[in-house]
């Protein structure tokens, strides 16, 4: 922001020293002569010669030069005296409004509606509307975003952020967008090098100016609302609106739409067929193997995917033939920027239309200044500095095909300055925005006729321009500049009338940016997008505030012009071909020229629909899209047939995303129905098993297993096939989900070692759960000699002798037993498991299996790593340790009380291990009964009053259930109570090994637990609850 003060010093140097304007005479200083009515049509007249027009003339021009002086060199300085002149126009302007309707508001203008344009026009102000605070405000929120754009620079590094580039990017990598970014759209098909590119321009422009965009609509809608508008897009609209002729808002709205529906299937024919071509290009983009899929944004040859002119390299229909493009041929013949313009100016003349007068050639810039340290705005554009002699373009031209058209453009600008330079001030205009666009491009029509191409001598002299198939390139390539153009040139202004209308909120512009791109351009964006992203920002016409309806409405006359002239030069052929200045035509190009003249002199002093008749012969006074669709005739057949041919249907759908990020959410939910499908067999399958050990359910669980092993293994492979680089997903869910994914646990390994590890986990299972102790010691586990009812399983019997038996000889049997029935039995199965499961680890890309378990513990994101697990794990203990020990001593102390030295021989050393109540020392509960500090008071184990009150288990689990309900947490569904076995059978072998199972359809959830009427399976029951709450 300027300060107040600063900015007051800034007014009186413009004052004294920039410019002679303490001369300048204020309307209300002269008046007309005294004596003379005011209101009549001879003073307005006189007023506007006399007063008005030296006036405009003089402030429009230092205006204009300080604007200049500021586009060609890009400094603070030179933005505050641009900034100080533009609101000297506006004070200008707002004199000027006052005093008109103050002193001419009561004329009777029927006789002379020329007149009444002129004051309607002067007394509209636009932004000079505005009070000082709010103009200087609405200046420098432009200022700024201008700013942005035009001096935005990105690296061509792909890991070096566009915030970044200033402290990071080598400066021989930095990129500008003229000519370096463009370049590297338009020639490079290094798809990550695009992406980056498209993507960092958005981030160092659009991005940056979100804020000030939404500043700037507030002020421009309150400027419009006080010229009367509803809003700044009907304002901008006005230049088409027409009161005299009846020609509303809404007929325009309604005509650019018809429009652009009768446009739309030659436009998809285009689109299909780009869209098949970009597939062969780039196999490996994802998107586009969806044949239904709009085209990602970054592969168009373009920054803004407006043209597609860059793709017909390798789209061309006959890519045998000699493409269209010159621009290797200017090169060679050392074309200039001069050159071109001067080539130009001569097509101009050839017409009889106005050369570009000398000091045009004085004062333009035509290329991008040598020295590298001026920084200068390089959007082409055509300059009137309204005092009838000074007009000039600024381009940084390129010696391409596409600036020589360029130059064609701007110069068409210029003409029409030319032509109607001595009218009054406001009718200096085009006959509305959209003529003045397109002048200078029906005359590139004809100069980009293969034609007139080859007469300027840049197609080689073998060119046969009577070979269809190079005809064909021809026209093609002139559609992937024409009619690729068409949705952008209508969604870019139909998006900001909305915004101006408050349809679109700020909180949405991005995203509704991408639906209207969707919508009519059918691309996608190749990352994700945000509502903080600013991705309209990006394009110059959006930070400089300039309307674009413009294009599209040039983009149909110019083919109306172009057959007008056409008919006018007496061409009868196809308008395809049609050059206007052909020899052959005679003088017919001179009439054509004339005609043209005739329209641009009228300016802005008539209805356009009166230019359109006057340049039309009075054929017609509308937008016509006609000429537009006959010109390209030949390529819509053609394009039809071979989308036919190629079995392509023309369409998109409705998806403004096709990053990977995109690519990979769809993915993954098709995965996640798939994967809970083979997820959930493989767990009915596997509880099957366990609450009912049979060989046939073993096999059954470990085909199951199998299944869902390989599934895994296809799946991983198929999403590390898909997504190679994980940096492009984002968005921390995802990433999270896709790293777990990678990692494919046991099913890493071969098929046999898959298998061999599954029977080697069920034979331990096996073992472990069938195992029994005899309740005779001399029988010991020798099964097949112990009577069945002398058969001690490890639930509940062996439980409960560990539990509650004080005789030390029963408990050592039981202990030793137990190791001998189980643990002994499955040493080299379990020594082969350690292998397998290492194996399976390191091909997972772990250490070992114990670094695979300790994955969930590791952290990425906060780096958080497995030592840090590792070093928390052991300062725990270490923390615990002292009073572990205290509690260990203690109950050392109580056991030797009761056994004696023989059974606790030492009272410093280590616990023997039968002694502790559970068969791994692993709880306590059991000694409580002679070990509690308070022997005699009650209990807090309330195992014996469970009993004595008849508890079962079910009461267990309902007491549970209650308890999460009254919490507020979920119950346990019906299902729960259907599928879980919460006793032990006795009609069959089970896992007794108490667990939660989810079935991962959504409906079932299970807990098997052989459960006993203790308070520890009381808590128990409450742990595995919590697994399935
Ligand atoms: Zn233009």
């Amino acid at each position: 922001m300027v300060s107040n003060f600063v900015w007051g010093v800034l007014l009186v140097l413009l004052f004294s020293t920039v410019c002679s304007r303490s001369a300048l005479v204020r309307p209300r200083e002269v008046d007309v002569r005294a004596g003379e009515p005011r209101n009549t049509v001879q003073a307005f007249q006189r007023y506007i010669r006399l007063v008005y027009q030296p006036q405009a003339e003089d402030v429009i021009y230092n205006d204009q030069e300080a604007s200049w002086a500021y586009n060609i060199n890009i400094t603070g300085y030179n933005e505050e005296l641009m900034i100080a002149a533009s609101e000297e126009t506006a004070l200008f302007d707002q004199e000027t409004a006052q005093y008109v309707r103050s002193s001419f508001s009561n004329i009777d203008f029927s006789s002379n509606m020329t007149l009444e344009r002129l004051y309607d026009k002067l007394v509209l102000l636009g932004d000079a509307n505005l009070n000082s605070t709010d103009f200087s405000e609405l200046q420098e929120v432009q200022t700024r975003m201008q700013r942005i754009y035009n001096t935005a620079k990105i690296c061509r590094n792909p890991s070096i952020h566009a915030d970044d580039v200033l402290s990071k990017c080598p400066k021989d990598q930095q990129l500008s967008l003229e000519p370096d970014v463009s370049q590297i759209l338009a020639t490079s098909r290094n798809e990550t090098l695009l992406r980056h590119v498209w993507k960092s321009w958005r981030d160092a422009t659009g991005k940056k100016m979100h804020g000030d965009y939404q500043r700037y609509v507030e002020l421009k809608n309150k400027a419009s609302s006080m010229d009367g508008y509803a809003d700044t897009g009907a304002a901008w609209r006005s230049t088409y609106v027409d009161t005299y002729t009846n020609y509303t808002d809404q007929m325009f709205l309604d005509e650019a739409e018809a429009i652009w529906q009768q446009l739309k299937p030659l436009y998809e024919q285009l689109h299909a067929y780009i869209r098949h071509k970009l597939k062969e290009q780039y196999p490996t983009v994802k998107a586009l193997s969806n044949t239904n899929s709009p085209i990602p944004a970054h592969l168009l040859g373009n920054m803004w995917a407006q043209t597609w002119g860059n793709l017909q390299e390798f789209t061309r229909p006959h890519p045998e033939k000699q493409s269209l493009d010159v621009t290797e041929a200017m090169v060679e013949q050392n074309y200039t920027a001069d050159t071109m313009f001067r080539k130009s100016d001569d097509f101009f003349a050839t017409l009889g239309l106005i050369r570009m007068p000398q000091k045009f050639w004085d004062k333009s810039m035509i290329e991008r200044p040598a020295d590298n340290s001026t920084k200068v705005v390089c959007h082409a554009s055509a300059w009137d500095f309204y005092n009838r002699q000074d007009f000039r373009i600024k381009q940084c031209t390129e010696v391409t095909m596409e600036d020589f058209l360029t130059v064609h453009h701007e110069m068409g600008h210029v003409e029409y300055y030319l032509q109607y330079k001595d009218l009054e001030v406001p009718f200096r205009r085009g006959a509305n925005d959209g003529f003045h666009e397109a002048v200078g491009d029906t005359l590139a029509l004809s100069v980009q006729t293969p034609a007139h191409l080859k007469s300027l001598g840049l197609l080689m002299a073998d060119f046969d321009i009577n070979d269809p198939d190079l005809e064909r390139n021809s026209l093609y390539s002139t559609a992937l500049d024409k009619i690729a153009f068409l949705p952008f040139g209508y969604l870019m202004d139909k998006y900001r009338y909305d915004i101006f209308s408050g349809k679109i909120k700020p909180e949405q512009y991005n995203s509704k940016w991408w639906e209207h791109l969707v919508e009519y351009q059918g691309i996608c964006s190749p990352v994700k997008r945000s509502d903080s992203d600013f991705d309209p920002g990006s394009k110059y016409h959006i930070p400089a505030g300039v309307p674009y309806m413009r294009y599209f409405v040039s983009f149909i006359l110019q083919f109306q012009f172009h057959k007008a002239m056409c008919q006018e030069a007496g061409y009868t052929g196809p308008l395809h071909r049609c050059d206007v200045s052909a020899p052959e035509l005679g003088d017919g190009g001179k009439r054509a020229g004339a005609l043209l003249a005739k329209t641009l002199k009228m300016g802005s002093s008539q209805p356009w629909t009166q230019a359109i008749s006057a340049i039309t012969n009075g054929n017609s006074s509308r937008m016509d899209a006609g000429p537009l669709l006959e010109f390209f005739t030949p390529m819509q057949q053609w394009l039809t047939q071979k989308n036919a041919e190629l079995g392509i249907t023309p369409g998109w759908s409705k998806e403004p995303e096709c990053s990977e990020e995109t690519a990979f959410q769809a993915w993954l939910n098709l995965h996640n129905n798939e994967s809970s499908v083979v997820k959930s067999a493989e767990m009915f399958a596997t509880w099957a098993y366990q609450t009912n050990i049979t060989k046939a359910n073993e096999l059954a669980m470990l085909e199951a297993s199998n299944v869902a092993a390989a599934f895994a293994k296809r799946k991983t492979e198929e999403m590390l096939g898909l997504f190679p680089n994980p940096d492009e997903i984002t968005d921390p869910l995802l990433r999270r989900a896709y790293e777990k994914l990678s990692k494919l646990g046991d099913a890493a390994l071969s098929p046999e070692d898959f298998a061999r590890l599954g029977a080697i986990r069920t034979e331990m299972e096996q073992v472990y759960s069938v195992a029994k102790v005899c309740n005779d010691t001399s029988i010991g586990i020798d099964m097949e000699r112990c009577p069945q009812h002398q058969q001690m399983a490890l639930s509940p019997e062996i439980t409960d002798i560990l539990h509650s038996s004080r005789d030390p000889e029963e408990l050592l049997y039981y202990w030793s037993a137990w190791r001998d029935a189980t643990g002994k039995k499955m040493r080299s199965n379990f020594t082969e498991y350690v292998g397998l499961k290492n194996k399976a680890a390191v091909a997972d890309g772990y250490k070992d299996n114990a670094e695979a378990w300790r994955a969930p513990y590791v952290e990425p994101s906060y780096n958080y790593t497995d030592a840090d697990f590792l070093e928390d794990a052991d300062r725990l203990w270490n923390q615990m340790k002292p009073l572990y020990q205290q509690l260990h001593a203690y109950i050392r102390y109580k056991l030797w009380e009761l056994y004696g030295n023989k059974t606790v021989p030492s009272l410093n050393g280590p616990i023997p291990a039968h002694l502790l109540s559970n068969q791994w020392a692993q709880t306590w509960v059991g000694l409580l009964d002679f070990t509690e500090p308070f022997p005699g008071k009650p209990q807090l184990d309330v195992t014996q009053e469970m009993q004595k009150q008849g508890w079962t288990a079910r009461r267990m689990f309902n007491v549970s259930e209650e308890f999460f309900t009254d919490l507020g947490l979920i119950g346990m569904p019906e299902e729960f109570w259907k599928i879980s076995m919460i006793e032990k059978p006795s009609d069959r072998e089970v896992v007794c090994h108490a667990s939660a199972e989810d079935f991962y359809d959504g409906i079932h959830f299970g807990i098997k637990q052989c459960t006993a009427v203790t308070m520890s399976d009381l808590l128990t029951v409450h742990h595995e609850m919590g697994h399935v709450e």
